[in-house]
């Protein structure tokens, strides 16, 4: 029997195996959780699509999280195919390459528009089109991804963390909103790990050196220390849990001198 038995979850932002939103599909799915994966354009289909298909039941779709009639669609497929929803993972950002390199002085409001769009308004949509399905479950847990950069200036984060601190307040505004009905929201800042994303941050490898050598565990967290707090936030596991962003990243964070 695990954990999950009977439950489903979506997950948004399988890029490939490396994605944090594959390891923490990985563990829901351990524990017997049903998924559907969605991805963003033809040119990620078919590495979605064999990932998913080795777990059991998942169902794979399009969805692009700037385009409200893919969420429509994502929503009414996960109906009709799974019924019900219990968990979902948004684990989707993005700011043009130009506005994370820039000074930050420099960013333009076309970059400032998009980074907020696809990596802190997409979490309101997404949950906004969740709830009915949750509404059929008694309740439902989001979570989401976020990084420090989101409450301390990091060299090279740039506008992604504005877009992030807006991420971490939308957390915390629909946990206030959605508790009433047992919807809970919650995010994992996770520590530097080496994915696809991770390599339009400028000077990502330092980075990574730089939180190894000052954490209090002195190493980077591994994908799959992210994939088990995730697994903790979408289950029952957390269930008295909301609005709370926690850092998965070897104590980095609790480090002053
Ligand atoms: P990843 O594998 O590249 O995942 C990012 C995903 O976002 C990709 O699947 C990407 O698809 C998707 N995405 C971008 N624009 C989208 C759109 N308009 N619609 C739908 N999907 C879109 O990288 P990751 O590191 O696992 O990132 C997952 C989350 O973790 C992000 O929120 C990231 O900021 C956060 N995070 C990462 C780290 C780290 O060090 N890696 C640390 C803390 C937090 P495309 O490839 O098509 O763009």
């Amino acid at each position: 029997m695990g954990l999950l038995d009977g439950k489903t979850g979506l997950i948004f932002g399988v890029a490939n195996k490396r994605s944090i939103a594959w390891a923490i599909a990985q563990a829901l799915s351990r524990e017997g959780m049903r998924l559907a994966f969605t991805y963003q354009g033809e040119r990620l289909k078919d590495g979605v699509d064999s990932l998913a298909n080795t777990l059991p039941d998942s169902l794979v779709l399009p969805c692009d999280v700037t385009n409200d009639a893919e969420i429509d669609s994502v929503f009414a497929s996960v109906d009709k195919e799974l019924g019900r929803l219990d968990a979902l993972l948004h684990s989707v950002a993005f700011a043009p390459r130009e506005d994370l390199e820039n000074d930050f002085v420099n960013t333009s409001r076309e970059g400032f528009k998009t980074a907020h769009d696809i990596s802190a308004y997409s979490l309101v949509a997404l949950t906004r089109a969740a709830l009915p399905l949750f509404e059929k479950s008694g309740g439902g847990s989001v979570c989401a991804l976020t990084y420090y950069g989101a409450e301390k200036a990091v060299e090279g984060y740039n506008l992604m963390g504005v877009a992030k601190a807006s991420l971490e307040a939308c957390v915390r505004y629909l946990a206030a909103n959605l508790g009433p009905r047992n919807v809970r929201v919650n995010a994992i800042s996770a520590g530097p790990v080496n994915t696809l994303a991770a390599r339009g941050i400028k000077g990502f490898t330092s980075m990574l050196h730089h939180h190894a050598e000052r954490a209090p565990l002195r190493r980077n967290v591994e994908l799959e220390e992210i994939g088990n707090a995730g697994l903790f936030l979408l289950s029952p596991m957390s269930s008295s849990i909301t609005g709370e962003i926690m850092f998965v990243d070897s104590g980095y964070n609790i480090v002053g001198l």
